[in-house]
Parts: structure tokens; C-alpha cells; sequence
């Protein structure tokens, strides 16, 4: 029997063959991954623990043999057959499959300027170890980019003592997945840090100064990191003529446009029943999306509706964002005495809630709210802005009635 390939071992691969495993599926199981390590976290990289990167196994190397999943480590899939159903390695292996999961994840966006190849970029644990190996105190960086990949870096160069620049090119930072209470905050507490922003500006060259602006300022730094976003992996999938968009495209089962060819974390964009696609890029949405995935290759269809979610560390501050904030949402805000809860209404429904506070200090109230946004809860918006109400009493008397 030839089982069930899944290329991509990052959060999202590595996921879905336990999870197959889980779900009781017996059959072969491969796990083909480009990188030349053990499946690791990304998150960590960008938060490193005393200074020194971490490489946080997601598992080791006897547990995936006790699971029976076979992974190749160090190999690419490069080429993907999807009538013969085999995919192409390039060590010359051809797997057949009678099923695949395709979680190649994404990788970064590149500039364009000259002296782009200058610029680090942090995705994988040999970019965080040659980042980190080139910063310390009295050292000058400068970083392309104000996303979450940039602040969180930001934060940990200047508990380093480096002295850190940002250039974004739109007027603000963390203005694409950040709620704005709450990217302004952050961006508060980053000039209170001694972070130097350059906004609302672009990128003309990379030299051996620093970055040279289109305003034809200098931001002089002796390292230079890219993290201006990433592009989904989706050469196999376009090669092999699957549909492909900003992501391979999935249906609301993470099907892509191939039969038993599954898409599924970073590389996927998914069918929302609105109409459109979208594509998340988040640790909770790789695993949840995998074991979706998982469960579909061998049993019912189920249809992926997991509430999305992320966190984010920056300083001794905790951000967490459930579901979709939208700017045309009803706000409501719930102050504590270390840190503030933002809830958002749609029509008078909870539909999503961000939170920032000391360290973990909000997790429990936001986990809360993710279970009343589930439980599609309309709650009076004056209650729930009192941090006397309750959450877990409100979703007792929701699930009550
Ligand atoms: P990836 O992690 O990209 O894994 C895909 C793997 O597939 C890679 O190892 C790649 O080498 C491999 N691959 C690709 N093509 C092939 C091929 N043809 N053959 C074989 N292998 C292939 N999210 C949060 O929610 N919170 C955080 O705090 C957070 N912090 C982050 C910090 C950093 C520095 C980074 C980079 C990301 C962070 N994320 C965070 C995002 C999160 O890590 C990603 O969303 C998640 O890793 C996606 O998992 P994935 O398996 O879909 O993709
Ligand atoms: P990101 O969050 O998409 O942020 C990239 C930022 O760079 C955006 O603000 C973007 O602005 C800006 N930008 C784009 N081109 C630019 C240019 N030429 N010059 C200056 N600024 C430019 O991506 P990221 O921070 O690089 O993170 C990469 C990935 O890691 C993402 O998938 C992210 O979700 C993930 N990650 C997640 C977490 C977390 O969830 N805590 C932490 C770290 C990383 P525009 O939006 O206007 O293009």
C-alpha cells in the first residue's frame, strides 16, 4: 500500500501525520521535509530565551518511529506527478501516494532594491542563528518592515542593548493583523524603548552604511533584516497544474483542486463560505488545519470553521487576537488593572476579541472569549465592558440556555 505522503515538516506537516495517526489511520505514513533537522516551532526564533536561539523540537526522533511515520529530513519533494500519483525527491526517491497533504508552508518576501541580498532575513533556525550571531550590545540594526516578525525582533535586539531602526512602509506598524487600540500601543511602547521609526516610507538601496530611503535619508546600521512578509510555497503545486492563487487553493475541506491531494497551513488558501479565499499564516491555524486535514483524508467530511487565533510577545507585553477584527465592528472595551480586552460585535454578535496585557496575564479571559464568539453569544455590550461581569458565569448561563 503506498499511504499517505505529506511534504512540508514544519508545524502544519508534522501535525498532520500525528494526527493521522490519531484518527486511527494505519496505513503508510511519509513526512518529506527541505529542512536538515528534527520538526521544529518557528515562533521561538524571533523570542529567543537568555539570548541564545532555541530549537524547540515539535517531537524527536524515537517518538516519530514509535508513531511509524517516516521522515525524510534534508530532501525536497520536486516534482509532483499528480496522475501517476508520485511525488519526485530530490535525492532521486519517487514516492507513490494514494493520498498527500501539501504543507509547504511559506517563505520570505524578498526586496527588490540593490543591496537586497544584503538584508537577513528570520524564517528558519539557520537565519535566526546567523541574525542573532551578528547582533549584540553597541551594535546597530535595522529592520525593513514593522509586522510582527520586526516588532517582536525589535524588542528582543533592544533587551540585547542594540540599537534598533524600523522602516514600514505604511504609516503605522503592526497595522495588518493587529487591532489599531493595539498596534498603537505597541508602537508606544517601541519609541518608549528607544526604537527609532522611520514610517510611511520605502527601501531604495541596501549598502555597506545602512539603508538608504526613497526620501534620500540614510538609517545608517551595521546589520540590516528583511521582514517584510511572506509568499506561500506553491511551486509544487503550481508545477503540477493544481489551482493556485494567493496559496494553493482548498475547498472548505482543505481539498485541493486535485482529488485526495489535501492543502493545509501556510501554503493554503482557503474556500470561506462567503465566497473568496483566505490563506492564514499563524502556529494555531497550521496544527488546527492539519488535523482538519487528517481527519478528512480518512473519515467524514469536515468542513475547516476553526475560530482563528495568534499571539504575539513584544517586551514583557502579551497580545492576543481571536478571530477577525474588523474596522466596521462595534468595540467594546474591558479594562483590568494589567492590561485591556477589546471585544468587537457584528450586528450585536461577538464575533472576535484581542487582548494586551502583562505577559500571560489576559490568556485566561481571552480563551473565554473564543468560547463565547463559538458559542455565538450577542451579549449586552455595557456587561461586558464591566471586568466585574464573569466571562466563565456568561458562558455557563449561554450554554445553560
Ligand atoms: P512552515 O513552518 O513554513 O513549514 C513548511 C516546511 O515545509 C518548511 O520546513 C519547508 O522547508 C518545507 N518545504 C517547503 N517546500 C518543500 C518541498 N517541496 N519539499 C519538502 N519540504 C518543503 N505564529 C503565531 O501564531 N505566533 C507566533 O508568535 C509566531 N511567531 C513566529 C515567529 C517567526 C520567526 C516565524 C518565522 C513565524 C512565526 N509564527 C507565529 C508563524 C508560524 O510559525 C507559522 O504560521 C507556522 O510555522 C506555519 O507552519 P507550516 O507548517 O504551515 O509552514
Ligand atoms: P507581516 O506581518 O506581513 O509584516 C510585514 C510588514 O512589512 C507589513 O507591515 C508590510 O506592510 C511591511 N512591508 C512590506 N514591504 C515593505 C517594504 N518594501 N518596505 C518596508 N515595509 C514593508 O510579515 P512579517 O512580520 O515579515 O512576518 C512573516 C510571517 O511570520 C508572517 O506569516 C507572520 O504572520 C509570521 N509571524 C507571526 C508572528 C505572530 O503571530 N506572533 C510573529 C512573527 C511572525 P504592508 O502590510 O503595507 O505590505
Amino acid at each position: 500500500m503506498s499511504g499517505i505522503v505529506i511534504v512540508g515538516a514544519g508545524e502544519c506537516g508534522t501535525r498532520a501525520a500525528f494526527a493521522l495517526r490519531e484518527t486511527g489511520y494505519s496505513g503508510s505514513v511519509t513526512l518529506v521535509g527541505a529542512e536538515p533537522h528534527l520538526p521544529y516551532e518557528r515562533p521561538p526564533l524571533s523570542k529567543p530565551m537568555n539570548g541564545t536561539v532555541q530549537m524547540k523540537l515539535i517531537c524527536a526522533e524515537d517518538v516519530l518511529r514509535a508513531a511509524g511515520i517516516d521522515y525524510i529530513k534534508g530532501v525536497s519533494a520536486s516534482k509532483l506527478d499528480v496522475d501517476a500519483r508520485t511525488v519526485l525527491l530530490t535525492d532521486g526517491r519517487l514516492l507513490p501516494f494514494e493520498k498527500l497533504v501539501l504543507a509547504t508552508g511559506a517563505r520570505p518576501r524578498k526586496l527588490g532594491c540593490p543591496g537586497a541580498e544584503r538584508a537577513l532575513d528570520l524564517r528558519t533556525h539557520a537565519d535566526a542563528q546567523a541574525l542573532f550571531a551578528s547582533v549584540g550590545p553597541g551594535r546597530s540594526a535595522a529592520i525593513i518592515g514593522g509586522g510582527l516578525i520586526g516588532m517582536e525582533l525589535a524588542s528582543v535586539l533592544r533587551g540585547k542593548g542594540v540599537a534598533v531602526s524600523v522602516i514600514e512602509a505604511a504609516p503605522k506598524p503592526l497595522g495588518r493583523a493587529v487591532p489599531p487600540r493595539f498596534a498603537a500601543k505597541l508602537h508606544a511602547r517601541h519609541i518608549a524603548e528607544g526604537v527609532d521609526f522611520h514610517l510611511d516610507r520605502g527601501v531604495s538601496a541596501i549598502n555597506d552604511d545602512g539603508v538608504l530611503l526613497t526620501d534620500g535619508n540614510i538609517v545608517r546600521a551595521q546589520v540590516v533584516v528583511s521582514a517584510i512578509g511572506v509568499m506561500p510555497e506553491i511551486t509544487l503545486a503550481q508545477d503540477a497544474a493544481l489551482a493556485t492563487g494567493n496559496g494553493i487553493l482548498t475547498d472548505t475541506h482543505l481539498r485541493t483542486s486535485a482529488a485526495d491531494i489535501f492543502a493545509a497551513g501556510d501554503c493554503a488558501a482557503v474556500s470561506q463560505p462567503g465566497g473568496g479565499h483566505i490563506r492564514f499564516e499563524s502556529w494555531r491555524n497550521a496544527r488546527t488545519q492539519a488535523e482538519t486535514a487528517a481527519r478528512n483524508m480518512i473519515g467524514s467530511p469536515e468542513a475547516f470553521a476553526a475560530i482563528p487565533w495568534f499571539w504575539s510577545d513584544q517586551y514583557d507585553l502579551g497580545l492576543q487576537v481571536a478571530g477577525l477584527p474588523q474596522p466596521e465592528h462595534q468595540s467594546v472595551v474591558r479594562r483590568y488593572d494589567d492590561g485591556e480586552l477589546e471585544f468587537y460585535l457584528d450586528g450585536g454578535r461577538l464575533v472576535a476579541a484581542a487582548g494586551l496585557g502583562f505577559g500571560n496575564a489576559l490568556a485566561k479571559d481571552i480563551k473565554l472569549s473564543e468560547m463565547l464568539i463559538a458559542a455565538g453569544v450577542r451579549p449586552d455590550p455595557a456587561a461586558l465592558a464591566d471586568a466585574n461581569l464573569n466571562l466563565k458565569a456568561l458562558l455557563k448561563s449561554v450554554r445553560a440556555a
